[in-house]
């Protein structure tokens, strides 16, 4: 039921619409009919509510249980990489796994060890003990990023390939890059700001970068 309402969370934030059952499936990986059975149960529980035609969407208590998976989630992301040398493409797996498990003690001592982080090794946001998330500026996904000069603020963290593919290149977080050609096929040819070689990312890794602008003194040309 937990990663349940987290799907519908994450599909809520993408959409900002109510949550069909087929989105949910393709999500999970799991088929609709698996999918509508845990609905019942969701909304049994009043998780969820329920409008026919349209999909469902979080209540207040299945956005609470939502916020506590992910926080359990992004913490234990933050764990892995500070403390146990994991690098960002390997967390997802490993917190999917335990963040069910672990109580509101341990994900105290977490966060009290990383000094209460505000956001995860891929830049996402984590809700604090009271589940608020920080305040955040919103950012925009590079794909559709319209300014020539950016830093990488966030990079999706469900694709491991995405993941490693983007450390090879030299972006992680923070990096600062200037946009220099995109082909129509949508391949982004960007240059690190630091220096080095450009590097060209496919429309599908684009798409799961979210950056800021930033101002540099001087851009070349
Ligand atoms: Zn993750």
């Amino acid at each position: 039921m937990e990663d349940y309402s987290k799907a519908i969370y994450h599909l809520q934030q993408e959409t900002d619409d109510e949550v069909r059952t087929s989105e949910i499936a393709d999500h999970l990986d799991v088929t609709a009919p698996t999918v509508s059975n845990m609905l019942d149960k969701l909304e049994d529980q009043e998780l969820i509510n329920r409008e026919k035609y349209k999909g469902v969407s979080l209540t207040l208590d299945g956005e609470q249980v939502a916020l506590e998976v992910i926080r359990n989630h992004r913490l234990l992301e933050s764990y892995l990489t500070e403390h146990l040398d994991y690098s960002w493409a390997d967390v997802h797996d490993e917190a999917d796994r335990l963040e069910h498990h672990i109580s509101d003690e341990l994900a105290a001592r977490v966060a009290a060890t990383l000094n209460d982080p505000e956001t995860d090794p891929h830049g996402a946001p984590i809700p604090n003990s009271t589940l608020e998330l920080p305040d955040k500026h919103v950012e925009s996904v590079l794909s559709e990023f319209e300014e020539e000069a950016m830093i990488v603020e966030q990079v999706s963290d469900r694709d491991p390939e995405v993941l490693e593919y983007l450390s090879e290149h030299g972006i992680d977080l923070g990096t600062e890059l200037v946009i220099r050609k995109v082909t129509p096929f949508g391949l982004y040819t960007l240059e690190p700001v630091e220096g080095g070689e450009s590097v060209s990312l496919p429309e599908y890794v684009a798409q799961s970068v979210r950056v800021a602008s930033v101002e540099l003194a001087y851009i070349q040309h």
